[in-house]
This record gives C-alpha cells, sequence and structure tokens, in this order.
C-alpha cells in the first residue's frame, strides 16, 4: 500500500473521514467535463474535476502517491469551481481542492526539510509576497506615490517594452497594475493628496444607515477608483461609509494555497476590525474576496478552521446590495450610449450565483447597450495567482476572451472582480486596444457625477 504520511495532519479521523465521504459523493457522471476550462483545454481526465476528485480520493486513502503528478494537475486546476456549480450531486470540490493543496504544501514543507523537492507547487517566494506585502496593508499603501511616479514617468512602460523582470513574481504584478488612482477624500480636500482612505464617509443627506466597506489588499492599489466609486455612490444614496484601518486582506490567496491556518487568521482579524461599528452589512467590491468572506462562516468539512465564523453581519456584494436598497426613480444618472460587454467573475457566477446584479445595475444607465460575452462561463484564467503560476494556460483562456469581447463589438467591458479586471485589462493595454475594463459601480458612479 501507498503511503503518504502527510495525510496526518487532516486534524482528526473524523474530518478525514468526512473528506473521504465528500470525495465518495462523487459519482463519475461527467456532467461536469464540458463546463471544466481545463478539461476543455487539454482533454485529460486527469485535468478535468472527475479526474481530479479520483486522485484525491487516491491519495487520501493511501491508494495513489502524492507524487509531482498528483501536484501537477491540482496546480492546474483553476479553483474557478464551475464544476461544483452543475454538479447534481452537489460535491463541494473547492473545498476538496482547498484540503488537498495543505495536504501538499505539508508534504512540501516535510520534503524541503529532507532536502527533496517534490514538485513545483508554488513559488517560493509567493510566500514572503504574501506575507510581508499582500497582507499588510500599510505596507502597500505606502508603495503607491512610488508606484504612482513610476507610471507617470513612463519607467513601467519601458520595463514592459524592454521585458525589464518580465519574468519575475514582482515584476509579473507591477506590469498588471492598472495606473495607480489616489484613495476618495471628502470634496472640500484634494483628492490625489489623500494619503489613505478616512475611517467614516458620512451620508449625502439623510442618513439611512451605515455600513462597512471592505477594501481588499492589493485593490487598493490597483482598483482604487472602483473603492472610490462605492464611497461616491453609496453616500449619495444615503448610507454612510465605515472603513475601519484595521481590516487587511480576505485570506483568499493564503487559502488557496493550501494554508487555511493562516487565512482562518487575517479573517478574524477582519472580523473584529467590522465588528461593534454597528454596520447593517460589509460591502465588497470584488467577488473573489466576498466569496473568502461569506464561506468562512460555514463548516469546513475536514478542519476545524473555520469554526470560529465571522460574527452576523452580511456580506455581500456591492451591486446585489444597490440593487436591493436603492430608490433608483430618484436618482439622477447621465445617459451612455455605448455597447457594454459584461464578464462574470467565476466567484460571483459560480459561488455566490450572484451574476444578475451587474447587468440590472447597468441597466440603470439611459441609452447604455449591455451585451453578454460568449463563454461568460468560463475562467478568464486570473484566479487569485494562477496567471503568474500557470501563464500558458491563463494566456489561452484569456485568448478565449479577448475574442468574445472583439467579436461583442463592445467599448466598455464591466466585470466585478479585481483579479479579472487587472489580467484582461493587462492584455487590452498590450494590445494598444481602446477597450476600457472597470467595475460596473465605476461606471454607474462616473454617470451619477463622480470625477
Ligand atoms: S458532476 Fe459531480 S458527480 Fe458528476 S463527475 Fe462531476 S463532480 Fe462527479
Ligand atoms: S474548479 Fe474549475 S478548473 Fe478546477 S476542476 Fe472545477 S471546473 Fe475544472
Amino acid at each position: 500500500m501507498t503511503k503518504n504520511p502527510d495525510i496526518n495532519r487532516l486534524s482528526s479521523d473524523d474530518s478525514k473521514k468526512r473528506f473521504i465521504e465528500e470525495s465518495n459523493r462523487c459519482v463519475s457522471c461527467g456532467l461536469c467535463l464540458p463546463h471544466c476550462p481545463t478539461y476543455r483545454l487539454l482533454q485529460s481526465e486527469a485535468d478535468s474535476p472527475r479526474g481530479r476528485i479520483a486522485m484525491i480520493n487516491g491519495v487520501v486513502t493511501n491508494r495513489i502517491p502524492l507524487n509531482e503528478k498528483f501536484i501537477q494537475h491540482l496546480d492546474r486546476c483553476l479553483t474557478c469551481r464551475a464544476c461544483e456549480s452543475v454538479c447534481p450531486n452537489n460535491v463541494a470540490y473547492g473545498r476538496l481542492v482547498d484540503e488537498a493543496r495543505s495536504i501538499i504544501r505539508a508534504s512540501a514543507a516535510a520534503s524541503r526539510k529532507s532536502g527533496q523537492y517534490p514538485g513545483k507547487h508554488q513559488s517560493r517566494l509567493f510566500p514572503a509576497l504574501l506575507t510581508n506585502w499582500i497582507t499588510q496593508p500599510a505596507r502597500l499603501e505606502r508603495l503607491r506615490g512610488l508606484l504612482y511616479l513610476l507610471q507617470k514617468s513612463g519607467t513601467i512602460r519601458l520595463f514592459r517594452k524592454f521585458n525589464v523582470w518580465k519574468s519575475s513574481l514582482a515584476g509579473k504584478i507591477l506590469m498588471q497594475l492598472p495606473p495607480v488612482v489616489f484613495p476618495y477624500a471628502a470634496p472640500q480636500k484634494n483628492r490625489h493628496f489623500s494619503p489613505t482612505w478616512q475611517s467614516f464617509y458620512p451620508a449625502t443627506g439623510k442618513e439611512k444607515s451605515k455600513v462597512g466597506l471592505f477594501l481588499g489588499c492589493i485593490a487598493r492599489l490597483s482598483d482604487a477608483e472602483t473603492l472610490n466609486a462605492a464611497i461616491f455612490v453609496l453616500t449619495r444614496l444615503g448610507y454612510s461609509v465605515c472603513i475601519p484601518t484595521e481590516q487587511t486582506c480576505c485570506g483568499a490567496l493564503y487559502q488557496h494555497a493550501g494554508e487555511p491556518e493562516k487565512a482562518k487568521q487575517l479573517m478574524q482579524r477582519n472580523m473584529r476590525a467590522f465588528s461593534g461599528l454597528g454596520v447593517q452589512a460589509i460591502i465588497t467590491t470584488a467577488s473573489g474576496c466576498s466569496v473568502q468572506l461569506k464561506e468562512f462562516s460555514t463548516d469546513c468539512i475536514t478542519t476545524d478552521a473555520y469554526s470560529a465564523g465571522p460574527g452576523m453581519i452580511q456580506v455581500i456584494d456591492i451591486s446585489k446590495f444597490l440593487m436591493g436598497m436603492a430608490d433608483w426613480d430618484t436618482i439622477m444618472i447621465k445617459p451612455l450610449a455605448k455597447t457594454i460587454a459584461v464578464h462574470d467573475p467565476c466567484s460571483l457566477r459560480h459561488v455566490l450565483h450572484d451574476q444578475i446584479h451587474p447587468y440590472r445595475l447597468l441597466a440603470h444607465i439611459p441609452d447604455a447597450q449591455v451585451v453578454l460575452l460568449a463563454d461568460n462561463d468560463q475562467c478568464c484564467g486570473a484566479a487569485g495567482t494562477y496567471f503568474i503560476e500557470q501563464p500558458a494556460l491563463a494566456d489561452k483562456l484569456l485568448d478565449g476572451k479577448i475574442k468574445a469581447l472583439d467579436q461583442s463589438g463592445a467599448q466598455l467591458l464591466v466585470t466585478s472582480n479585481v483579479g479579472c479586471s487587472m489580467h484582461i485589462a493587462s492584455r487590452l493595454r498590450a494590445m494598444d486596444s481602446g477597450i476600457e475594463v472597470l467595475h460596473p459601480v465605476t461606471l454607474l458612479a462616473r454617470q451619477m457625477g463622480m470625477q
């Protein structure tokens, strides 16, 4: 019998039993296969949801070895969860693959101690980047001025042209960043010199209620315009916005890198930050963060990592919140005679099932023609850090999106997740395309008068 000693990282016999039971719920019907982006690209059973579940079950029950091949097929999975959303047996694929990755990570750590490297599961620079920068918002904030200067001076453009740093992890992230925007400040202040967000933005006029705004990590630098737009729209619709400075990264990158305990610590910090503010809801502008914040409250099938839960504050994507709350007849929105394509992020479509709300929101913009992108159930290839770790597959998936966008005839592309936005916009910039990529709330805010 194959021995996989790192299976012992499953916290108890009970959690291992639940893990095996969940994988046994796959009846191998294959209905998920045509929806899986990696199966569609590679036509290999081992790169399909059914194949991966069978391999995970084999490793956990010690029937097959935890080796490089196994790691490679799991690394190729986008965790897009398209398979989960179509599975008639409701197999919790996302949880299975996250748990399998934590087993791999434990195995990799054990192998490093013994001088062996059982495959390349994550760049070794990535944990340092996560720990020292991405999960340290205060440090990220300090980079804002430097990035602004690098972009404004044309230095990044030159780096891109001469492929400087292109192969390094930091370089890849740097090249993906759109123009840096400064945080929103009260109208009487000069917004370009506001170093960070205020902790409170009062509602314009009579306050309906207070909400919390989740900033995320990299989005503070790459998508500040969306965060500014959220504050602008929410305050004008009568919601005061609280932005606690203690909030941090949602932990999704740790979660999908096989480190749920670190993800849990970040989540607990976030929930402490938002508790006691008296907010009606925590609003998110990135559906990837939204999934992580929401799923934290549910029981993990294999470990007790999530048992603390986030308390009772509702976490909600901003488009859904606005559609449920705003009195749209009274709001002045300028017309926009443009064709707008909508890209559905996997997290919004396959996990939250809230993909309808951005379309409804955009329907409030007079003259706007909102069109569907072909194959909108397919991942764009961004998938957290997938675009860095699996660039060849990510590029092929992006090719499909660019083709669909081209066929749509759209002048604008909107999407509700910062990762998708950066990934698609980066390619469009490289192509010198005139198509702008933005969040639906940013477009709405502009039509409501945000400068
Ligand atoms: S649809 Fe569900 S049960 Fe069928 S093969 Fe896929 S994961 Fe297994
Ligand atoms: S999560 Fe996405 S890439 Fe992974 S097996 Fe499921 S459908 Fe395929």
